[in-house]
């Protein structure tokens, strides 16, 4: 029956699909069906994952969505995402993680102290005619100075059209939002927009630093990563550090910022708020 389902979606595969692609593609037709009312519904919510600066007194956390859907459960946004990627579902969720961003920028303000708060944007966001004005507006509505936020862009929400990301990023910039680019070294690299586009942070992929330990390829990538990061002046971040050897690697090899569960799992907004009123500053151990 579920290949029935694959094939009448207009799916053509060469291959037996395994029972693995088989649930994935169910899902996402699940997902599909039900997203416009858990919007509606007000299904979503935000978890704050921080990120470590070695150079930094600023408290710094990654904005990541969360779904418990009552008919599906928990929904990874690695699922999610990508489906409201192909509708117009994608602008409200982009808009709730905005939102959320400055209010948290601005509550805690509000406490006497400045966080810097990164947010995904989504290809079809970042090039939607409304995004530059959606952002604009929520900065304005919650007096959020625009470098309090960062913008996690993909590789691929860049190379869709060059010419009009370079003018945005820059235009963009100019006002002082910052712009990261996120898993990259998997996406198509080209090392020319790079030398264009006003990019302050390079996030690398966590399945470099996975493979850390045992791969000597992962760490040349990583040191040349490193590397070119320092040539574009940016700042450069390790994403989905888990252990002890791969921080001390990363450290070592002039890893700005690093990230992952081996410091802290993505948290509850108010505890993440709450610590930082406190002073909690994340320190490093290695
Ligand atoms: P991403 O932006 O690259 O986020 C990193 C993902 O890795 C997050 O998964 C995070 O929970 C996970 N992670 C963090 N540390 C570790 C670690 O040490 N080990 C491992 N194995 N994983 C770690 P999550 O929250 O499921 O998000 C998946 C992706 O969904 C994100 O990738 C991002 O592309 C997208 N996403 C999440 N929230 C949003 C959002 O608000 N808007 C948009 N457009 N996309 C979002
Ligand atoms: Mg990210
Ligand atoms: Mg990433
Ligand atoms: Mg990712």
């Amino acid at each position: 029956e579920a290949r029935a389902v694959i094939d009448g979606n207009g799916e053509v595969r060469g291959h037996r699909l395994t029972e693995k692609e088989i649930e994935c593609v169910l899902l996402k037709e699940r997902v599909k069906q039900v997203l416009p009312s858990a919007i509606a519904s007000s299904e979503f919510a935000f978890v704050l994952q921080s990120k470590v600066d070695m150079n930094s007194e600023c408290h710094s956390a990654e904005l990541l969505m969360r779904w418990k859907s009552p008919s599906l459960g928990l929904v990874s946004p690695a699922v999610f995402i990508p489906v409201a990627e192909d509708g117009p579902e994608i602008l409200a969720l982009s808009q709730l993680a905005l939102n959320k961003a400055c209010e948290i920028i601005s509550n805690v303000k509000q406490k006497g102290k400045d966080v810097t708060i990164a947010v995904n944007i989504s290809a079809n966001f970042l090039t939607h005619s409304t995004f530059e004005s959606a952002l604009l507006a929520v900065t304005t509505k919650y007096n959020v100075e625009p470098k309090r936020l960062i913008l996690e862009i993909t590789e691929s929400a860049l190379i869709k059209d060059v010419a009009f990301a370079t003018s945005l990023l820059q235009k963009l910039s100019l006002k002082g939002f910052q712009f990261s680019i996120d898993d990259f070294g998997t996406g198509y690299s080209s090392l020319a927009y790079l030398q264009k586009l006003s990019i302050h942070e390079i996030k690398i992929d966590k399945s470099f630093v996975m493979n850390l330990e045992s791969s000597v390829t992962s760490q040349s990538i990583v040191k040349i990563i490193i590397d070119l990061s320092r040539a574009i002046n940016a700042r450069v971040v390790a994403e989905g550090v888990e252990t002890n050897w791969q921080a001390e690697f990363l450290t070592s090899h002039g890893c700005d910022v690093l990230q992952g569960f081996f410091f802290h799992k993505p948290q509850d907004t108010e505890k993440w708020q709450a610590a930082v009123n406190l002073g909690e500053k994340s320190t490093l151990i290695v």
